[in-house]
């Protein structure tokens, strides 16, 4: 039986995407076929789909990061036929056929159960994005910061991993301050549980090496100048979580925040994370993201929007999270 998906090819005359009808020989090795119910759209699957960043590093390409499913067969002991599963990274839609296909395989070891309490739509409404900026949070706990101890700064904030971020944050007792180049989103943000909107531009130009002690900890989605200026208004001892580059790649920074105020760097990594933390970050999801708030971040597009969206994500005209109906 065939099955639709999305494919980028190489050409001489650059990359070329379409929805194409394959076959199960079409899929790459793997021990569980998962038939698709939804993917959703990150940041990564804009650079793929648009060619912008070298993210595909095989040719012909199934792009998409994440998705969620059904079990259709398995020879791996941990899934059977039936079961819901999710998947996040771990190289697909990179070097392994990805989630814009209404049919995967994959290794079982990549899967992790859908979660209790969550739908498939749900989890893909979370997606990489969503999970990353759980990671986020959790390695801010983990380096032992609690809301007493101040504010937390949110950057890209209207994104998805900002979105998120915000939402868990706030549900957490935590202060936000979210920082966004769309001030019209300003009760968006706040419906989330901001308490505090910073215009991006005032973090992302050229800054001091040290400034006022503003918050105690980040999550940070741009890096570039914005990340910089973050570190350089940390307030003594805090941190900031660093998982992504939406304004640039590069850091412009001193170590003046490092060796005088005792402030770290955590970076924050989603595609090869260990399972028992994906699984950890999954649970905490469940518990500490509001569903409703959820909803109100999430908008659901069709198959054959999928290359349309692309490049409205990577212009920063999507406001949180995508879901796509696979
Ligand atoms: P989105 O496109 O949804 O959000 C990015 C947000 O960044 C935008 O909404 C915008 O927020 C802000 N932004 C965009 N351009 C600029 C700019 N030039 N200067 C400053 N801010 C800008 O992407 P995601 O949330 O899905 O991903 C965010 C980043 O995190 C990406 O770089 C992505 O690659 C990375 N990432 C990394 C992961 C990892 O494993 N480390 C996993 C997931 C994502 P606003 O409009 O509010 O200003």
């Amino acid at each position: 039986m065939s099955f639709r998906a999305i494919q980028i090819n190489k050409t001489e005359a650059g990359q070329k995407v379409g929805i194409v009808e394959l076959t199960d020989a079409d899929l790459m090795d793997g021990d569980v076929t998962v038939n698709v119910t939804h993917s959703t759209m990150n940041y990564k699957d804009g650079l793929a789909i648009t060619g912008k960043s070298p993210v595909v590093r095989r040719f012909p390409m199934i792009p998409g990061v994440d998705f969620a499913g059904v079990v259709e067969s398995s020879d791996n002991p941990a899934f059977k036929a039936g079961d819901s599963v999710i998947l996040n990274g771990w190289g697909c839609g990179e070097t392994h056929l990805g989630g814009y296909a209404q049919k995967a395989r994959v290794k079982g070891d990549w899967l992790v159960p859908l979660p209790q309490g969550l739908s498939a739509q749900q989890a893909m409404a979370i997606g990489t994005a969503g999970y990353t900026a759980m990671l986020c949070v959790m390695a801010l706990e983990h380096y032992g910061l609690t809301p007493d101890q101040g504010a937390v700064v949110v950057t890209g904030a209207a994104g998805g991993v900002g979105s998120v971020s915000v939402a868990v944050l706030a549900k957490l007792g935590w202060q936000v301050i979210a920082v966004t180049g769309r001030p019209e989103e300003a009760d968006y943000l706040k419906g989330l549980g901001a308490s505090q909107i910073i215009e991006r531009k005032e973090l992302s130009s050229p800054g001091r090496p040290l400034a006022k002690e503003r918050w105690i900890a980040g999550v940070d989605s741009v890096g570039s100048h914005t990340l910089a200026n973050v570190l350089a208004s940390t307030k003594y001892g805090g941190a900031i979580a660093a998982c992504g580059l939406a304004q640039g790649l590069d850091l412009p920074a001193t170590v003046a925040p490092f060796i005088l105020r005792n402030v770290a760097l955590l970076g924050v990594e989603s595609v090869m994370c260990p399972k028992p933390k994906r699984i950890e970050a999954w649970n905490r999801l469940v518990q500490d993201l509001d569903l409703a708030k959820l909803a109100t971040i999430t908008q659901t597009i069709a198959f054959e929007d999928i290359i349309p969206t692309a490049q409205a994500l990577l212009d920063g005209k999507v406001r949180g999270r995508v879901v796509v109906a696979v």
